[in-house]
């Protein structure tokens, strides 16, 4: 059986960041950039975003040699590279962003390669809702369709950004985002609230408390963007429906801790990284269970915690997959506890 692909659309970027370790200026950057390099540790990925002619063909190359196909990566001649400059300081889940430079993506329009449509496993990484929804209506045959957005675009595009989550299985969003969007506090309700707009499952990502996976009951077939899961999602009584009741605790079915690092040196990626590598690890299986997805939430908040050990793809770019097997083997181990003796 050929492997599936991750087809990934989102920022490409040159980040100028600054945290209380450093900084990087005009480094190697951008959300489908993070999720691709994340995802590629597991399954073939497509990327879909568009650079202009200041790209370092360096960092081409380096895609590339992740065996990322970059067929739908624009290159605009005389075209600025969307630039983001952002500042940590404190607390270091949260950017302060000095500038956002769209440049080149601000005329963008996405078309998929004849060769990407068939793609199954779909991420709409950051970026404009409105790109989102115009690579939507190119894949046809999508085995599960994620998504994921930012403050920037809660604020700009708020109502195209409930269309793209009314249209997906996964809604990927940080705590903050999540509040800022529902202008719930609590999070239970606010990620019911994006339950309710349609997607099975809202991931929620917490820095460094970890990420939690809501799910909906009844679980829903898998998936709107077309083809059925192979494997029914409550298949051997591991399913939501039977493990959790209805639906789990408030809606919440897994929560992964972070894994615990003493020094973040470069927050920026952390949440791209995270979606890629659930993204490519369910790709790699190509089994939409529940226990699948648990191991990818717990996949992607291991590729999350490398990322942070560095600036820019740093990290990524010298991570091999035996530390990725022996930290995910670490999450399991801080998480296990005992049945109670307490009855
Ligand atoms: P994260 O730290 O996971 O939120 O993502 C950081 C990445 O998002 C950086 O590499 C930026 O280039 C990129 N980024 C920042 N602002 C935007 C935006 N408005 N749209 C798309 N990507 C962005």
């Amino acid at each position: 059986m050929s492997q599936s692909h991750v087809l990934i659309v989102g920022s490409v970027a040159l980040d100028s960041v600054q945290t209380p370790s450093g900084k990087a200026e005009r480094a190697l950057g951008g959300a489908a950039t993070y999720s691709s390099v994340a995802a590629s540790f597991f399954a073939p990925v497509r990327i879909v975003g568009v650079v202009g002619e200041d790209f370092p063909a360096e960092h081409l190359a380096f895609l590339k040699s992740r065996g990322i196909d970059t067929e739908g990566l624009q290159i605009v001649r005389g075209g600025k590279t969307f630039h983001w400059a952002g500042t940590y300081e404190g607390d270091m889940n949260q950017a302060n962003t000095l500038a956002t430079e769209l440049n080149v993506f601000s005329d963008f329009r996405p078309e998929l390669p004849e060769s990407y449509k068939s793609s199954e496993f779909v991420f709409l990484a950051n970026i404009d809702p409105e790109l989102q929804l115009k690579v939507l209506d190119q894949v046809t045959n999508a085995k599960l369709t994620a998504m994921d957005t930012m403050n920037f675009w809660i604020a700009g595009k708020p109502d195209k950004l409930r269309e793209v989550m009314s249209r997906v299985d996964v809604v990927f969003i940080n705590d903050a985002e999540l509040r800022q969007l529902t202008g719930e506090a609590n999070l239970v309700r606010a990620a019911a609230q994006v339950r309710a707009l349609g997607p099975s499952y809202v991931i929620v990502k917490k820095g460094e408390h970890g990420a939690v996976m809501y799910c909906t009951p009844p679980v829903p077939p898998l998936c709107k963007g077309g083809k059925e899961a192979s494997a029914p999602f409550d298949e051997g009584g591991k399913g939501v429906s039977t493990s959790f009741g209805e639906g789990g605790i408030g809606g919440l079915c897994f929560a992964a801790a972070s894994y615990p690092l003493e020094e973040v040196i470069d927050p920026t990626g952390a949440g791209d990284t995270f979606a890629g590598g659930f993204m490519g690890y369910i790709a790699s299986t190509g089994e939409l269970t529940h226990d699948n997805l648990r191991r990818a939430v717990v996949y992607g908040s291991t590729l999350a915690s490398f990322n942070v050990q560095d600036f820019s793809l740093n990290r990524l770019k010298r991570l091999t997959k035996a530390e990725i097997a022996e930290r995910y083997e670490e999450f399991k181990r801080i998480v296990f506890f005992e049945e109670t003796d307490a009855r």
